[in-house]
């Protein structure tokens, strides 16, 4: 839950999550959908699923228990480099070279390594290494962590508060915060699309997105698959009389931003439904476990006023 994203946003999600699903056995045997509603708002569901599919390998193939190797870690679902280093040094007091962005800059600095990042890593994991010590490599790992969280911050360093000033080629340079390099980033690619409102007797048209890609097995409003030309033209997911609400929705992910136009329609009573989904109360949205986009869009509609 803490990739990306801030313990404080995190708290009340972890709390609830793991009162549902208290051990492996019990995330394992969870329905996907619920997992993925009570993921809803955290955002990057892919780490939903993916500790869905872990906690299942791990019933299967390791008795609930999960193993303390690193290697066997690294073979887990959602389970990459640094957090199966964490897991084998902090939990399982095995030595590992455990190596997170504040760990980056730490070592970036102490060793003054110029090569910017990402292509540094192998060097900075290499330096790292050169002094991650044979026992308590958790506590090491942990205390560098703070080191760079608390002192080695990015801008204005504490250089003379600093336990490892000594040895520190970075601060010596007289410009510390040049470390890391970074090379630039690209900028994030502008994507267009249309979700639609299919409206019935106080209920709402909600559809559950596809197993693979963006946001999926979530539940959503029907979209166009964000395909549509900057012209705003899309091919809605029924024929119906739409009409175009004057409101638009903006979300950034990871790879690309999203601007969303909203099309809204009232579904005649008594045809067939629009489709394979559900109809939703409206009251109660708010439970449908449905990813920020989509709230965002909901908010959007409900605050347009009349729609239908
Ligand atoms: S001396 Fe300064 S730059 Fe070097 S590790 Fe300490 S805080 Fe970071």
């Amino acid at each position: 839950m803490l990739q990306q994203t801030t313990v404080a946003a995190v708290g009340a999600y972890f709390q609830k999550f793991t009162q549902t699903w208290p051990d492996f056995a019990a995330l394992a045997a969870a329905d996907d959908a619920d997992v993925m509603a009570a993921w809803a708002g955290l955002g990057y569901y892919a780490r939903a699923r993916n500790v869905l599919k872990c906690a299942r390998v791990v019933v299967a193939e390791y008795e609930g228990r999960l193993p303390q190797t690193e290697a066997a870690l690294l073979k887990l679902p959602g389970i990459g480099p640094y957090t199966a280093a964490a897991i084998a040094a902090i939990a399982f007091g095995q030595r590992a070279v455990v190596v997170d962005a504040n760990v980056e800059r730490v070592v970036s600095r102490l060793f003054a390594i110029s090569a910017p990042l990402p292509q540094s890593k192998p060097l900075i994991r290499a330096a790292m290494d050169s002094i991650t010590p044979d026992t308590q490599s958790g506590d090491f790992a942990q205390a560098m962590m703070d080191l760079g969280a608390g002192i080695c911050s990015v801008r204005a360093p504490s250089c003379p508060a600093c336990p490892l000033a000594f040895a520190c080629d970075a601060m010596r340079s007289g410009n510390p915060e040049a470390y890391p390099a970074k090379t630039p980033k690209a900028a994030k690619p502008q994507r267009t699309g249309n979700a639609y409102w299919i409206e019935r007797d106080g209920q709402l048209w909600l559809v559950r997105r596809a197993d693979k890609g963006l946001l999926a097995g979530m539940r959503a409003l029907p979209d166009d698959q964000w395909t549509a030309r900057l012209d705003g033209h899309a091919t809605p997911p029924v024929r119906a009389n739409w009409h175009k609400l004057p409101v638009q929705v903006s979300h950034v992910f990871t790879h690309f931003s999203l601007l969303l136009d909203i099309a809204v329609t009232a579904w005649p009573a008594g045809a067939d439904d629009p489709g394979d989904g559900i109809w939703w109360p409206l009251k109660s949205l708010d439970k449908a476990g449905l990813p920020t986009l989509f709230r965002k869009a909901i908010e959007a509609v409900l605050n347009a006023g009349e729609r239908v």
